[in-house]
């Protein structure tokens, strides 16, 4: 089953004790990674709004999940 990215960090605190460190370490980069694309889109202005249909992502979404770049429909 893929994760959705937007599940990472989430997955990470729950899964973590059971991964060994080579999962773990990848689930961390791939989550610094969402991070640093959020920031980038901040900048570029398109931060909150999906990448998809370029719809205003919900702000009660991205409290759940900031790094999403994907509205509920598209995600
Ligand atoms: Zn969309």
């Amino acid at each position: 089953m893929e994760v959705p990215p937007n599940d990472l960090p989430a997955r990470i605190g729950e899964t973590g004790e059971s991964l060994d460190w080579g999962a773990q370490l990848d689930l961390v980069e791939r989550a610094l990674e969402e991070v640093e694309a959020s920031l980038v889109r901040l900048d570029d202005g398109t931060y909150a709004t999906c990448e998809v249909c370029s719809v205003r992502i919900d702000e009660t979404v991205l409290e759940a999940a900031p790094t999403t770049s994907r509205c509920p429909d598209h995600s």
